[in-house]
């Protein structure tokens, strides 16, 4: 799943790309992914692209419709990408409909110098959402985010106000987007292994010196993963990831910083009912290095002791 450096740098080259660009053509080859109809996406046509900004993990495409005025006011085209979506960018957008409903096409816009990009999704578990609206906070993802964790007033003490009081797994609270936006399954084990912190660490019992640590392990791994996702084509992106990760997706490998087996841990996914990994394993995994974690533990997984039960 893209979270926010992905999306930071799908923004930042979709704003390079397309800004001051007049929307020529927009198809929607899944209709279920669209969320709303006030204004219809054709509305789209004809107006041209303002900017492209993140919130959390959706990217708000902001555009000018009518004489160029602004009289109207901008429109916003939101688009959360969910766990199987991505942006594919064309210089030259295939000049064909995309099929109705087949294929990983869910949303065709171009522009009129003939470039323009695809939101695709792949697998059957269809969760990528689009809309259109006139107030960014009309779509309720984006109006329940919680703040960026790269804006200047989130400091240390705007973080532990975040967590005071929350008698729940660390894991679960750094990437609930109503408490912090943008941070999802990956980047929170990036976190956790860089603070050395348990991921079922429970938010409320960190000592401040816990807290502290925290704070700069995740300022320090957001930071870098912006940089790193930063100017970088969409083709490019997936793999800047996935290269960037020291625990997540890398079960079973040497941690680079102690030399243990990194280990994965699967857990009931209630933040993503639709994921591809539920249906084949009955959750997500998240990893984490026993001896950097845990003091050498090995964690149950969820589902299975549960199961045995
Ligand atoms: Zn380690």
């Amino acid at each position: 799943m893209p979270e926010m450096p992905e999306v930071q740098g799908l923004v930042e080259f979709l704003g390079g790309r397309v800004t001051a660009r007049t929307v020529q053509r927009v198809h929607a080859a899944a209709v279920a992914a669209v969320k709303t109809y006030d204004p219809p996406l054709t509305a789209l046509t004809g107006t041209r692209v303002t900017g492209a900004t993140r919130r959390g993990k959706f990217i708000d495409l902001a555009v000018e419709p009518g004489d160029g005025t602004g009289e109207d006011g901008d429109l916003h085209l939101i688009m959360h990408l969910a766990k199987a979506g991505w942006l594919r960018w064309y210089e030259t957008l295939p000049a064909r409909t995309p099929a109705l409903g087949r294929g990983p096409v869910a949303l065709r816009v171009g522009f009129d110098d003939g470039s323009g990009f695809d939101l695709t999704e792949a697998g059957t578990a269809k969760s990528l959402a689009v809309y259109l609206v006139r107030d960014p906070g009309e779509v309720p993802g984006v109006a329940r985010l919680g703040p960026d964790p790269l804006s200047a007033d989130f400091d240390r003490d705007a973080f532990a106000d975040l967590l005071a009081g929350r008698r729940t797994q660390i894991k679960g609270v750094l990437r609930d987007q109503s408490v912090i936006a943008g941070i999802g399954n990956a980047y929170s084990d990036e976190i956790l292994h860089a603070a050395r912190m348990s991921p079922y660490a429970l938010a409320s019992s960190l000592t401040p010196a816990e807290v502290d640590g925290l704070y700069a392990a995740l300022r320090d791994t957001v930071t870098e993963a912006v940089a790193a996702a930063s100017r970088r084509p969409p083709a490019e992106l997936k793999d800047a990831k996935r290269r960037g990760m020291r625990v997540h997706g890398r079960q079973g490998q040497e941690c680079s910083v102690c030399g243990d087996t990194v280990r994965s841990v699967y857990f009931a996914d209630k933040s993503n009912s639709s994921d591809i990994a539920r249906q084949s394993r009955g959750g997500s995994s998240m990893e984490y290095c026993p001896t950097c974690q845990t003091k050498g533990k090995i964690l149950a997984d969820r589902l299975r002791s549960r199961f045995l039960k």
